[in-house]
C-alpha cells in the first residue's frame, strides 16, 4: 500500500467498502472510444424528445439573474407542485435530482445500528445510501422480478428505520397495485418511515397513480420521492422532490444545503409542471415505442417483462454483455442490469420510433451472429 493508499483507511467503513453508482454509459465517451459518429442511447431512461419548450422558455429568461443565488425555499416551484398535488407547501422538500431526497433520508434517520429493508432487483441508489451510513441493508427476495412485499414485512423490526418500493420498479418495470401497497404502508411500525419513489409514476396508465398522495394524511411515516428526470425530460438539470408529512419534510430541509437546486432548475420544473401537451406527448410516444419494441422481441423470440415505466427487460437467455458489448460497436447504447442480479438481461429505454428501430435492427443482427 502506498502513502496515498493509507486515506482510505480514514474513511467511515461503509464508505471504504462502497462501490459507485455506475450510470448509463454517455454518448461522448462512446464517441471517443469508438470514433463512431451516429450513436444513440437508450440507456438512462431519459426523455427521447428532450425537455419541453416551456422549460426552455422559462430558462432563457432566467439567465440573465445567474449571478443571484437561487431561491433556497423554492417558493415558486413549490407552489406549482402544493397547487397540482393538493399538499400543502410545508409537506414539500425539493432536491437535486430525486436520488438526493433518498440520500437525505438516510442522512437524516439511519446510523450504523439501524437496518433498511428493500428488495431484490430495486433501485441500485438503495444500497448505496444504505452503505454510505453505515447502515445494515436487509434485501427480501423479489417475486416474478418485482416486489415481494410479505417478505418485505417479514424482514421489518424494530430495527428497521428505512423501507425502500420503487413504484414502478426500476430497472424491471413492475408495479404493484395500489391496494396491497397501502395495506403494506399501514401494516409498517411507526418507527419505520416507507420511501415511496415514484419516478416513473407519470407513465403508469391509469389515473389512480396520484391515489398516494392521498395516503400522506394518514400515514405521516411516508415519503413519496418524484422527479422531472424522467417523463418531464429534465434529467441534465438535476431536480426532484419529496412529498411527506410536514414533521418529515422540516426533518429532510434541515439537512439539505442551503441552496440545493439552481436556479434554471427552479424555473425550468416550474415551468414542466404546466406543460401539458409535452407530457401526453412523451408519454404518447412512450406507448407507441413500448408496441414497437416489444413486437419487435416477439418477432426475435425473445421474452420480457411487461413495464410499467419508459424502459423495458428483455430475457437474452444468455449472458447479457457480450450483447451489450455487439450493439456499441452498433453505435447502441442501452443497459446490461448485471448489478441488479440479472446477468440475462438487458434494459432498453424507450426512445423516439426512429430511435426504437434502430435498435431492433442493431439486435436483429447482433443476435443473428
Ligand atoms: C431515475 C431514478 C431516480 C432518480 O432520478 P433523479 O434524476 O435523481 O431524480 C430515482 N428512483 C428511480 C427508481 C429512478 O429510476
Amino acid at each position: 500500500m502506498n502513502n496515498a493508499d493509507k486515506i482510505y483507511n480514514l474513511a467511515v467503513s461503509g464508505v471504504q467498502k462502497l462501490v459507485p453508482y455506475i450510470p448509463g454509459k454517455p454518448i461522448e465517451e462512446l464517441e471517443r472510444e469508438l470514433g463512431l459518429s451516429h450513436i444513440i442511447k437508450l440507456a438512462s431512461n431519459e426523455n427521447p424528445l428532450g425537455p419541453g419548450k416551456k422549460a426552455l422558455a422559462a430558462i432563457q429568461a432566467t439567465l440573465q439573474d445567474l449571478a443571484l443565488y437561487p431561491d433556497g425555499n423554492g417558493f415558486n416551484l413549490k407552489s406549482a407542485l402544493a397547487e397540482k398535488y393538493a399538499v400543502e407547501m410545508s409537506q414539500i422538500t425539493l432536491g437535486n435530482g430525486s436520488n438526493e431526497i433518498l440520500e437525505l433520508v438516510a442522512r437524516a434517520f439511519l446510523t450504523p445500528d439501524l437496518e433498511v429493508v428493500f428488495s431484490q432487483h430495486a433501485f441500485a441508489v438503495y444500497p448505496l445510501v444504505t452503505q454510505a451510513v453505515g447502515a445494515t441493508a436487509v434485501v427480501a427476495p423479489a417475486l416474478n422480478y418485482g416486489h415481494d412485499l410479505a417478505a418485505m414485512l417479514q424482514r421489518v423490526t424494530e430495527k428497521t428505520r428505512l423501507v425502500f418500493i420503487a413504484n414502478p420498479n426500476n430497472p424491471t418495470g413492475t408495479l404493484l397495485g395500489h391496494a396491497e401497497l397501502e395495506a403494506f404502508i399501514g401494516a409498517l411500525p411507526d418507527t419505520c418511515i416507507c420511501v415511496l419513489d415514484e419516478a416513473y409514476c407519470e407513465f403508469v396508465g391509469d389515473s389512480s397513480a396520484d391515489d398516494s398522495i392521498a395516503w400522506l394524511n394518514l400515514y405521516s411515516n411516508l415519503l413519496i420521492t418524484r422527479t422531472f428526470s424522467k417523463a418531464y425530460g429534465l434529467a441534465g438539470l438535476r431536480i426532484g422532490y419529496g412529498l411527506s408529512s410536514p414533521q418529515l419534510a422540516d426533518i429532510l430541509n434541515r439537512v439539505r444545503q442551503p441552496f440545493n437546486n439552481n436556479m434554471l432548475a427552479l424555473a425550468a420544473a416550474e415551468a414542466a409542471l404546466s406543460d401539458t401537451e409535452h407530457l401526453q406527448n412523451t408519454l404518447a410516444v412512450n406507448a407507441q415505442g413500448m408496441q414497437l419494441i416489444t413486437e419487435g422481441f416477439k418477432k426475435l423470440g425473445l421474452e420480457w417483462i411487461p413495464s410499467a415505466g419508459n424502459f423495458v427487460l428483455v430475457d437474452l437467455k444468455q449472458p447479457a454483455l457480450p450483447i451489450y458489448e455487439a450493439l456499441l460497436h452498433k453505435g447502441v447504447i442501452v443497459r446490461p442490469v448485471g448489478v441488479y442480479e440479472l446477468p440475462n438481461h438487458l434494459r432498453i429505454t424507450i426512445g423516439t420510433q426512429a430511435e426504437n428501430q434502430l435498435f431492433l435492427n442493431a439486435l436483429a443482427d447482433v443476435l443473428s451472429n
